[in-house]
């Protein structure tokens, strides 16, 4: 491999933890991690994968992430509706 890519902010990110060439980011933390390093983890419909810094902190489940999201979309529920009563009352 040629060490002339691997020189500054180059297309080949490094991983966090060993150094190797990342395959991707953590879906959790988002640092790049190679295949030795990150832990593939089920989350419904896709397949992540999770840095083992990650997966010790907080296990491989993406419950958390996932609850933050439904969060936000019944807070825009909630305005979308109330803005849907104040249109029905208004006109
Ligand atoms: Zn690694
Ligand atoms: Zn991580």
């Amino acid at each position: 491999m040629s060490e002339l890519q691997l020189a500054g902010d180059g297309p080949v990110a490094r991983c966090r933890h060993c150094g190797k060439p990342a395959v991707g980011p953590c879906a959790r933390c988002r640092a790049p991690v190679c295949g030795d390093c990150c832990v593939l983890t089920d989350g419904g419909a896709t397949t992540f994968a999770v840095c083992v810094a990650c997966e010790r902190r907080g296990g491989a489940s993406l419950r958390g992430a996932w609850l933050g999201m439904l969060g936000w979309l019944a807070v825009i529920v909630v305005v979308l509706a109330a803005l849907g009563i104040a249109l029905a009352l208004l006109t």
